[in-house]
């Protein structure tokens, strides 16, 4: 199913599913991040290499969007960001779109050019805690500072009374718990399928932890490794899903939900 502007309102698309090195930059799947049309703004999350072509691919046309946010600057969530950026001003003929991430994106050899920055409305620092509107209806927050390295952040959408979370990378900590409680709809990146104290990522075990205290309507496991792959993450979602009672899908690469019903839209 190819989007058009009027199909993407009221949408998410998993313009990507890959975790981590290998698969990422294996090409194993695609790693475009996510994308959020919300009917007043359009928001692109974490867009990683390809992300500016398999939204193109998907009907997006990238210039549609109107913020941009990096969870981190590891390469496999911000590789296009330029891209995405260039493309939302149209080359620097339109100043115009918000960019939040944190500090580290845009200092010290930073992920995002001065130059790309210099065409856009406006970059923000993302800080934990801090929280704020996109539109009348519609605000973003960063409840918590992820442990993985470089400074981290999740990302939540309140939108029409419904709690969006995007649990990024990170090692397992129980304020995870706390800080994604309420939340609708779920998603937490799954890279790993045993946890492995040497890398700062979730395994599905810690994700099953996660989806059983937190209890969203939808939880979506996305971000696989290659432990996640082999292990076939839809049955890995299915096996959390009996044990703790909440519906848990896996994402594959161009998955869209509808934001309204929380249900996955069938593809023709
Ligand atoms: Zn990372």
């Amino acid at each position: 199913m190819k989007l058009d502007k009027e199909s993407l309102k009221g949408k998410l698309v998993f313009l990507g599913t890959a975790g981590a090195r290998y698969v990422a930059f294996g090409f194993e799947r695609q790693a475009g991040g996510l994308y959020f049309g919300f009917p007043s703004v359009n928001v692109h999350v974490d867009p990683g290499p390809g992300a500016f072509v398999h939204a193109h691919r998907k009907g997006i046309e990238p210039h549609w969007t109107d913020v941009v946010i990096l969870s981190h600057r590891h390469l496999d969530h911000c590789a296009d960001v330029n891209h995405v950026l260039e493309s939302m001003t149209l080359g620097g003929k339109r100043k115009r779109g918000l960019l939040l991430c944190p500090s580290d994106c845009i200092t010290v050899d930073p992920v995002v050019l001065e130059y790309t920055r210099k065409n856009i409305e406006k970059t923000e620092i993302i800080k934990e805690g801090a929280e704020r509107e996109l539109s009348t209806d519609l605000t973003v927050s960063f409840p918590l500072k992820h442990i993985h390295g470089v400074e981290t952040y999740g990302v939540v959408f309140r939108w029409k009374g419904t709690v969006y979370s995007y649990v990024s990378d990170t090692k397992f900590f129980d304020a995870l718990i706390e800080a994604y409680r309420g939340s609708d709809l779920l998603i937490l990146n799954t890279t790993l399928l045993k946890p492995n104290p040497k890398i700062d990522h979730l395994s599905a075990e810690d994700s099953e932890r996660i989806i059983a205290e937190v209890k969203p309507k939808l939880a979506v496991l996305t971000h696989f490794g290659r432990t996640m792959l082999s292990a076939k993450p839809w049955e890995v979602a299915l096996s959390i899903s009996e044990r703790t009672g909440v519906k848990v899908i896996a994402a594959y690469d161009n998955m869209i939900l509808d934001l309204e019903t929380l249900s996955v839209v069938r593809q023709r």
